[in-house]
């Protein structure tokens, strides 16, 4: 199953979304908006909102976000290395054009080479919260953790499961129970825990307002630019 799923990410950027492949050069690894460090580290995703940014957009603040290629971690680690002491950045937070889980490892190196050498940096992760499907084998949120990350943003737009399969379209049929599954996990975790939702029209914003509260987690509302959240 996994594998069918490998072969479906991978492809999917171009077979769902043509304007995501690279005619010119290739596409920013790190960039920044405000006080946070930005990176770009896939443009795979295991969703297909409609509202996606993807489609309209090749990046955001005059940064290029349409990888031609995937970056190793340590190709990461060299751009990152080239601007983390430009100024005394808040965050660093893993979030471009994909879905970043689909990179555990890669996500899980960056972190710890953060971590050994600017330990005061804080790591976040923004999520469409399908790391446990695309890493069925691994204990996902406990290496997040053990690595260094201390913040995760899920996005969850959708009030019940019905909504988010049409506003999402997920590859994975139990994309929404898996969701919600991971937010446990990460509060659980004692992560920096934050449930996000677009504003669009589709869904109901004091229902999953309710959910997070339930859940015990923050919530936040993001207005309609989706991969920056
Ligand atoms: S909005 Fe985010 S989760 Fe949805 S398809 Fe785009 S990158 Fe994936």
């Amino acid at each position: 199953m996994l594998n069918y799923f490998s072969r479906f990410l991978v492809a999917f950027p171009v077979n769902f979304y043509g304007a995501i492949e690279m005619v010119g050069e290739n596409g920013q690894i790190v960039y920044w908006l405000n006080d946070s460090l930005y990176l770009n580290i896939t443009n795979r995703c295991s969703n297909r909102c409609y509202f996606c940014f993807r489609h309209y957009w090749n990046g955001i603040a005059g940064f290029k976000l349409k990888l031609r290629n995937e970056p190793s971690s340590e190709e990461v680690i060299e751009d990152l290395r080239q601007h983390v002491s430009r100024r005394r950045w808040k965050e660093v937070v893993f979030c471009g054009f994909g879905e970043p889980t689909i990179r555990l490892n890669c996500i899980i190196e960056v972190t710890e080479w953060i971590k050994c050498y600017h330990p005061y940096l804080k790591v976040r992760l923004n999520t469409n919260g399908h790391g446990l499907l695309l890493n069925p084998e691994r204990d996902v949120v406990a290496e997040l953790k053990k690595s260094g990350v201390e913040a995760v943003s899920i996005s969850l737009n959708g009030h019940d499961e019905d909504t988010y399969n049409r506003v999402c379209m997920p590859v994975f049929n139990d994309a929404y129970k898996s969701v919600l599954r991971f937010i446990r996990e990460a509060k659980n975790a004692s992560l920096d825990t934050e449930v996000t939702v677009v504003r669009i029209p589709e869904v109901d914003i004091k229902r999953i307002q309710d959910l997070a509260s339930n859940l015990g987690v923050k919530f936040r509302v993001r207005e309609l630019i989706s991969c920056f959240y």
